[in-house]
């Protein structure tokens, strides 16, 4: 190899590293579109959800032994603002712009039909909006017992999870995992979903228009299974799901009741820290062992009023 070879190698390895670094680390396309010679983005799909979750208040904070029922008063649910409507594109753009569409059913109307998690597979299949679809791998959708008393929903696919298509097999699912063996279960006793069906690009986070987006799917999840014990693991699941801006630490180790317009009951729902959060943080695994045993308590039927 000669000194310029070297050189351009070097360059070109540098060149790649700049990309991965950006969060460009998936090949999604066999040519480099020219992004210079495009026609502006279209309008994001609006994905404005119903107002049908009831997500009652919450039950007085750090009280961990008690399963509270808090008053009725519903809440809305998390709603993405609608985006405004844009002039439509000039020209056509040279490669497909990473958006999500505005055509076919809503994603209301596509989970609504769906009555086994199969079906709700097969609507995300042919759901085009969420803009996260266009860069993923694979839709990461569900893993575990489908008849499980416990349903788990963390944040998004990673890289491992987007490669394999299912959920929480990296390094933050291997210390899930650990958490639930810590209490008695595993993958056959549980199911795992996510509040994004979809991996974010470099791993960057959701925007609200993605959430939204995946919303009606992961509320139509929960209606399907109809765990006893819900668990929401860190900040965007506990945030989406039970509408609120309160951050985790605040959220977590508290029971709330989880609600939709079409469930006969409420689901005792608990926020509890990511298990990817845990890897770096590691001084907070004591608060996460305590919220575990009071998941346990409730999974099995010994709370403060059931002793
Ligand atoms: N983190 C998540 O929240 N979900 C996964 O599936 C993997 C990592």
């Amino acid at each position: 190899m000669t000194g310029d070879q070297e050189m351009d190698r070097a360059q070109m390895i540098a060149a790649l590293k700049w990309q991965v670094e950006a969060g460009a680390d998936e090949a999604v396309g066999a040519t480099p579109p020219n992004r210079f010679e495009q026609a502006p983005a279209a309008p994001q799909a609006s994905v404005t959800a119903p107002a049908r979750v009831t997500v009652p208040a919450p039950a007085p904070p750090a009280v961990l032994t008690a399963t509270t029922r808090p008053g009725p008063a519903p809440v809305a649910p998390p709603v993405a603002p609608p985006v405004a409507p844009s002039p439509a594109p000039p020209a056509a753009p040279l490669a497909p712009p990473i958006m999500a569409t505005t055509e076919g059913p809503s994603g209301y109307e596509l989970a609504g039909a769906a009555g086994t998690l199969d079906e709700l597979r097969t609507a995300l299949e042919s759901f085009d909006g969420c803009a996260l679809k266009q860069t993923a791998t694979n839709l990461v959708f569900t893993d575990g017992n489908p008849q499980a008393r416990l349903l788990i929903i963390g944040e998004a696919p990673g890289a491992e999870e987007d490669r394999q298509g299912l959920p929480f097999i990296g390094p933050a699912g291997k210390l899930l995992d650990q958490m639930l063996a810590a209490i008695g279960l595993d993958r056959t006793s549980v199911l795992i979903t996510n509040t994004l069906y979809w991996r974010p690009p470099g791993n960057r986070n959701p925007s609200p228009a993605e959430v939204a987006a995946c919303l009606p799917f992961v509320e139509r999840v929960i209606e399907i299974v109809d765990p006893a014990v819900l668990v929401l693991a860190g900040g965007t699941a506990a945030k989406t799901l039970l509408a609120t801006k309160e951050g985790i630490m605040k959220l977590r180790g508290r029971w709330f009741n989880f609600e939709t317009a079409r469930m006969s009951h409420p689901i005792p729902t608990m926020a509890i820290y990511h298990p990817a959060f845990l890897l770096r943080s590691p001084g907070q695994k004591r608060a996460a062992w305590a919220d575990l045993l009071e998941i346990r308590r409730q999974l099995d039927g010994k709370t403060a009023s059931n002793p």
